[in-house]
């Protein structure tokens, strides 16, 4: 048996090679239908500046 190899948990925080411990969040605007990455809870379209829905619909 080969051992020492861990399986991901599911649902759990992925390892990432860059450091980055933030979820990445997308949200599509109401308003102008952009794709937004929503970075540390700045729930605002970059594109219209409208705001983006924090709970995904
Ligand atoms: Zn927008």
């Amino acid at each position: 048996m080969a051992r020492g190899r861990r399986r991901p948990r599911p649902g759990g925080p992925r390892p990432h090679g860059d450091g980055l411990t933030h979820e990445v969040v997308f949200r599509r605007c109401g308003t102008c239908g952009q794709l937004n990455v929503v970075r540390e809870d700045d729930f605002v379209c970059v594109f219209c500046e409208a705001d983006l829905p924090v709970r995904e619909a």
